[in-house]
């Protein structure tokens, strides 16, 4: 019974890794979401059912089109991989109930600012604004990961607590750090609640450090040369939607 709850999670991950992935294209183009069905970006032929099997339909026809032979980014394949992962990892932790099905829709959430803030360095209002509203209407109805009842109070503290650290950054930096990542860190602290904010900035901060020292080590980046913030912001929101609380023990142990 568990191996297959969590089989289907990973079904269903993988199917909204599919979706995530026209989001991805079709948000910063600002194109509609609806219409057309799914079509080949290059020759503009409908795909059908045996063009858009998750992962499958990637590997079977080694990521190019049926039809034009043009390549699929390689992209295609591991949001639907890690959406699957990820989906699979969160029934294991999280377990079935409300909580579940609320931090699934902000794992959605997170991977799609992931993608498009990694490959375009945008992060979109029109994503983030009604997800902000929609975190703070939940977070009476939204358990964290450790067992932690989140409320309205937490979730505007934790939003206001997020706004404000990252416009300060913003502030001190003279616009070295974009101003689509304070919205997006007051979003994770509506979505965190206070005082779990602080250990997803905490660790999106810790592998945003890591990844600029390894770009700069293996010379992939020079000095002074900016990498998109908002991908480690989101691995830290959901970082802090599992393990929040448990971080946050271990921090204050140490202290
Ligand atoms: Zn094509």
């Amino acid at each position: 019974m568990f191996i297959g709850w969590v089989i289907f999670f990973f079904l269903l991950g993988a199917v909204l890794g599919s979706f995530i992935n026209m989001l991805s294209d079709r948000l910063p183009a600002e194109k509609s979401i609806v219409t057309p069905g799914s079509v080949c970006d290059t020759c503009g032929k409908r795909l059908g059912v045996p063009d858009l099997i998750p992962i499958l339909s990637f590997i079977f026809l080694k990521g190019h089109c049926r039809y034009c032979r043009a390549k699929i980014p390689a992209r295609a394949l591991w949001v639907e991989i890690a959406t699957a992962c990820l989906f699979s990892l969160f029934w294991v932790i999280l377990g079935p109930g409300v909580a579940l099905a609320i931090s699934l829709v902000y794992l959605c959430v997170f991977i799609t600012l992931f993608v498009i803030d990694l490959e375009k360095g945008l992060i979109l209002n029109v994503i983030i604004y009604p997800f902000m509203v929609l975190a703070l209407l939940l977070s009476p109805f939204y358990l964290t990961g450790d067992g932690l009842l989140a409320n309205l109070s937490s979730s505007f503290f934790g939003g206001l607590t997020g706004f404000g650290l990252f416009l300060l950054i913003y502030i001190a930096s003279r616009g070295g750090m974009g101003e689509g990542d304070i919205k997006m860190a007051g979003f994770i602290g509506l979505v965190c609640g206070f005082p779990n904010i602080f250990v997803a900035i905490f660790a999106g901060i810790v592998l945003g450090g890591l990844a600029a020292a390894a770009l700069m080590l293996s010379g992939k980046r020079r000095k002074g040369q900016t990498i998109p913030f908002g991908p480690f912001l989101a691995v830290g929101a959901v970082t802090a939607m599992l393990f929040g609380s448990q971080i946050m023990d271990w921090y204050l142990s140490l202290a």
